[in-house]
């Protein structure tokens, strides 16, 4: 039976949304949370175990080890995948929910009153829903008047934001990743919600050669954004906007100084994690 390279980390719950964020730079198949827990206990699954042993020497010098522990494992392949995203509900954000194919009408999300509901089939990326970027990203999406308005949504991960500006009244979305296995699965969601206007592209935001949207939305990383400040400023139409969030709190300082022609039109957060939506500075 094949096994899957993983650590095993257990560490202090102040630690949860730092690592979560240091997780972002190495190459994961999935992360299983497992039950949430005074003393969380994730598992981390690796394509192979040259990425895990290098996230493992980079976690173990990037925290202390009282407050991280990580051990190498090699997980029986059981379907782990599955069984970890088996149990996600629907979530709801403003007026639009988000489910997975078997909690469609899940009676409690959509007793809050009229929703769009988005189907996502969980899958190894981003972008079902259950991360706070995802939802902060969903809540600034719904504070735009989208109607008619052209969307690139920039590391679209499942499609999710896509899907939902699509449905919101955005025209001609185009969704881009530059990792094929996020672009297949945003195609499967894209077939479990017909009624959207996306085009897909393999494409890293740092090549690709793109016109101008009138709304841009970037759910990345501090860095990445950082360091395509200048990428995304010329992506964004005149009196166009620009969503930024897949930051931490702390990274907020070097990301608006990286766009120091911009100006903060809304700003959202949960727990760590911040969203922009960004004008140009007149
Ligand atoms: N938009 C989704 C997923 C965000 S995760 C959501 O909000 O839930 C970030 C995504 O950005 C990942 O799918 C990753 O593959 C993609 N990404 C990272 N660097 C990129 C680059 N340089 N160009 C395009 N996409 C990139």
């Amino acid at each position: 039976m094949r096994t899957w390279p993983a650590l095993q980390l257990s560490f202090v719950p102040e630690l949860q949304d730092l690592l979560q964020a240091a997780l972002v730079d190495f190459d994961i198949a999935a992360i299983d949370e497992g039950a949430p827990a005074a003393h969380p206990d994730w598992r981390v699954f690796f394509q192979d175990s040259g990425a895990r042993d290098t996230a493992a020497h980079e976690l173990r010098k990037s925290f202390p080890a009282d407050a991280l522990q990580i051990s190498p494992i090699d997980v029986p392949d059981e379907d782990w995948a599955a069984r970890s995203q088996a149990s996600l509900t629907a979530i709801r954000v403003g007026s639009i929910v988000v489910a997975p194919p078997w909690d469609i009408g899940n009676p409690e999300v959509l007793a809050a009153g009229r929703a769009a509901t988005i189907v996502i089939e969980p899958s190894m990326g981003f972008g079902t829903g259950h991360h706070a970027t995802t939802r902060l990203c969903l809540a600034a999406l719904q504070a735009i008047d989208l109607r008619r308005k052209t969307l690139i949504d920039v590391g679209t991960g499942s499609g999710v934001l896509a899907i939902a500006a699509s449905s919101l009244g955005a025209v001609h979305v185009l969704a881009i990743d530059d990792d094929p296995d996020a672009i297949e699965s945003a195609r499967q969601n894209l077939a479990l919600n017909p009624a959207t206007d996306i085009t897909l592209g393999v494409l890293d935001l740092r090549h690709a050669m793109l016109r101008p949207f009138d709304v841009v939305v970037a759910n990345l990383t501090g860095g990445l954004l950082v360091a395509t400040s200048t990428r995304l400023s010329s992506l964004t139409a005149a009196a166009g906007q620009l969503l930024l969030s897949g930051f931490l709190e702390h990274e907020e300082q070097d990301v608006c100084a990286a766009y120091a022609g911009w100006r903060v039109q809304r700003r959202l957060q949960e727990e760590e994690w911040v969203c922009m939506t960004m004008l140009r500075s007149r």
